[in-house]
């Protein structure tokens, strides 16, 4: 790893590891209270980690759903109505990711509730992925897209901040910087697995950005036939059914791409993966679900993948290990 990339994962450790320090509650009884920093709400840690990037000193950032919880589906708990009369502003992934009934309500009807999923869809809708006419929503599983949002959280705080157009300026421009070194790296550790073996199988649709960024090879990606390189038993959320047909499909295709390792992700049931290897081997054929899970709606233990950019380094480093074997 090049040594610039080496101290940039070495801060985003270090950042890691003083917000895991810091116990939930005395950050949640912080951000409630009047210190004179204006208050940032984000639905996920994907979000908050742009944002508090962006803002820098003058915000300080909350996350909504935290943990394991899954995002697609969270809805409001005892405590959240405070949390959100109490930001200033509020960010989400959006793009139908949040589409919990009492959250999205407060999303859809909130004047201080900014999507970041929107913006790109207004600014570069040829990049959205649909998945059987539905919007895919898990933009931020391609870094470089993902960065693409933060002129849009600069033009949000700016609003609220104008005295500190300048730092919120200079902290985009770092960020931007740091995440266009961050997807190139990616790109070429996981282009280091054999074209052949580039095929990936997880649990939920959260890994087309992701597979259209990191697998596929170029021409792939001009003709559209990246799809091919990714499948996932459960839709776009893990809330979906599952059917019979789908598992035997998923079985052939498994068999068809000699993919030995299928890969859990660690909010979402592990019961659709072991479906998948009883059907293959039911087939006389041999894949086993790879030992650590991949992040993508929540992130990781803070060592491992406790930020942003750490949970893409880690899920990277998983794929090569899996798929090279
Ligand atoms: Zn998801």
């Amino acid at each position: 790893m090049k040594r610039h990339l080496f101290l940039l994962f070495c801060a985003l450790f270090f950042s890691a590891c003083k917000a895991e320090r810091e116990p939930k509650e005395d950050k949640l009884r912080q951000w409630m209270s009047d210190n004179g920093k204006k208050k940032i709400l984000c639905t996920t840690a994907m979000v908050s980690s742009l944002v508090e990037r962006v803002g820098g000193t003058a915000i300080e950032c909350l996350t909504l759903i935290q943990g394991e919880h899954d995002p697609h589906s969270y809805q409001l708990v005892k405590g959240d109505d405070e949390k959100i009369a109490r930001a200033d502003l509020i960010f989400f992934s959006g793009l139908g990711l949040e589409h919990g009934p009492s959250l999205a309500y407060h999303l859809q009807n909130s004047s201080k509730a900014y999507s970041l999923g929107a913006y790109i869809l207004k600014t570069a809708p040829q990049n959205i992925i649909y998945i059987d006419n539905t919007i895919d929503p898990h933009v931020w599983m391609d870094v470089s897209l993902w960065s693409q949002t933060i002129p849009s959280i600069v033009e949000t705080l700016n609003t609220l901040l104008p005295e500190c157009k300048d730092d919120i300026k200079n902290n985009a421009k770092v960020l931007i910087a740091e995440m266009k070194n961050v997807h190139e790296m990616l790109k070429n550790e996981l282009h280091s697995i054999p074209k052949e073996r580039r095929y990936l199988v997880t649990t939920h649709d959260a890994f087309n950005y992701f597979t259209r960024a990191y697998l596929a090879e170029d021409e792939e990606v001009r003709d559209g036939t990246w799809r091919t390189r990714f499948q996932a038993p459960e839709g776009l959320a893990p809330d979906s059914q599952l059917s019979t047909l789908d598992i035997h499909r998923l079985a052939e295709y498994i068999m068809q791409h000699g993919v030995r390792s299928i890969f859990s992700e660690s909010n979402v049931s592990r019961d659709s993966l072991k479906k998948l290897v009883d059907a293959c081997k039911e087939k006389g054929y041999v894949t086993t679900i790879a030992k650590e899970p991949l992040y993508a709606d929540a992130l990781g233990p803070f060592k491992a993948a406790g930020s942003y950019l750490m949970m893409m380094e880690y899920d990277a480093q998983v794929i090569v290990r899996g798929l090279k074997e």
